[in-house]
């Protein structure tokens, strides 16, 4: 931002927000890893080859999509803005996550190690993961909850398909935070061999910043597109956040535009009470959460909660630590989408668009329809749609109570 501080100083903060409350043993570990990315990121020959892959690998650009007939329906009554779809659902495995596992991939071999490993909740990431690792050539192990195991059994069995070894976590609630505490345990064991492809802009430093940096190719190429299409930036971009990945991609080269508002949407579940839905930036509060400071749903003792969403992309009790810096700095506004809401809008856009997005985008999609008739006709929105929803069909048959 142009006379701003650049974010994160050297030890990883935005703001008070991020830094690494790590053991002592990792810090070698991601000392060299922020090394090696500070030589990756000024050295052409990293970004040709990246730029290389993002291409003929993931599929990359993807398309800026005007939706007319969602625009037309969101406006009903007159008025209403261009409504636009970013098409990560076009990517390579169907998400946004592949921007991040070629790019850390990629970083994997430049640092001479031949193994990754990775935490997985629904199994996307984990999938993602493998992915990248079998065009590398990389041994891959990824940890996932029994609890995740049982109900995403065919992410699995995909994993297993490109080679990947899958670790069933059987401690804790046997889910993804879980499953983020044993990647944790093996790498401090193995990092001189084994790089952690960690799947969001959480965790201690260097990782927020990385993982932005490679999800930045979505506001990048958003940007361009919107320049050619409607000689200008949008008014106003929404993205969902669960660990915020797809949202800090695309806010992150659009926030020294202060007229574009930037607004990001949480899972609001079935309430606001505690176990009920994963906003940890609308109600969480601050606190060190997997090796960062930042929002946490947490109780009085410094407990994580259970959280709850309809998608298991968006059902994590942290946050990435530069939300949490954009929220103080009231850059970037938060919101919730309800379950009810998010499975309105999947059927919305499907019937309108023939386009079925992720549940988690559907939050966003759900967020549009509060905000476009509040916008004049001359204005642009943005829907960051980070995946396909391919993977959540069976559960949208289950929650309409349909036999498929
Ligand atoms: C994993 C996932 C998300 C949530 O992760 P972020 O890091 O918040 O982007 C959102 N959408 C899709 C399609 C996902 O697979």
């Amino acid at each position: 931002m142009a006379g701003k501080r650049q974010v994160p100083d050297a030890q990883g903060r935005f703001g008070v927000f991020g830094g690494r409350y790590v053991p002592e043993t990792l810090i070698a570990a991601l000392d060299q890893l922020a090394d090696e990315y500070a030589r990756a990121r000024n050295d052409e020959s990293f970004q040709q080859e990246l730029a290389a892959l993002q291409t003929s690998f993931a599929g990359r650009p993807t398309p800026l999509y005007h939706a007319r007939r969602l625009g037309d329906q969101l406006a009903s009554g007159g008025g209403g803005p261009a409504v636009y779809l970013k098409r990560e659902d076009l990517a390579h495995t169907g998400a946004h996550k592949i921007n991040n596992t070629i790019g850390q991939a990629l970083l994997t071999t430049r640092m001479g190690k031949k193994r990754v490993i990775a935490e997985t909740g629904a199994g996307q990431h984990g999938v993602a993961t493998a992915t990248a690792a079998a065009h590398f050539g990389l041994a891959c192990e990824v940890y996932m909850g029994a609890e995740d195991v049982r109900r995403q059994n065919l992410n699995v069995f995909r994993m297993e398909l490109l080679g990947a070894k899958v670790h069933v976590v059987d401690t804790g609630s046997r889910t993804l935070k879980d499953a983020t505490n044993e990647a944790l345990r093996d790498w401090m064991e193995s990092s001189q061999n084994t790089h952690y492809i960690l799947g969001s802009v959480v965790g201690p430093h260097p990782f927020p910043m990385i993982v932005r940096d490679l999800q930045s190719v979505i506001g990048r190429e958003c940007r361009a597109q919107c320049l050619e299409l409607i000689g200008r930036p949008p008014d106003l971009i929404i993205a969902c956040v669960g660990g915020g990945s797809n949202a800090a991609g695309i806010f992150y080269p659009f926030l020294a535009d202060e007229q574009v508002r930037l607004v990001g949407v949480e899972a609001g579940g079935r309430s606001r009470k505690a176990g009920d839905h994963a906003a940890s930036l609308c109600y969480g509060s601050p606190g060190v959460f997997h090796g960062a400071l930042s929002y946490v749903l947490q109780d009085a003792h410094g407990q994580t909660m259970p959280v709850h969403s309809c998608s298991a992309g968006l059902d994590y009790p942290g946050v990435g630590p530069e939300h949490a810096y954009w929220k103080e700095q009231g850059r970037v506004q938060y919101t919730t989408a309800s379950d009810d809401e998010a499975l309105d809008a999947l059927r919305l856009l499907s019937r309108l668009e023939g386009i079925t997005p992720a549940l988690e985008p559907a939050h966003a999609i759900a967020e549009a329809r509060k905000q476009a008739p509040l916008m004049a006709a001359d204005e642009a929105l943005v829907i960051n749609l980070s995946g396909r929803g391919d993977k959540d069909v069976q559960e949208v048959a289950r929650l309409l109570g349909v036999q498929a």
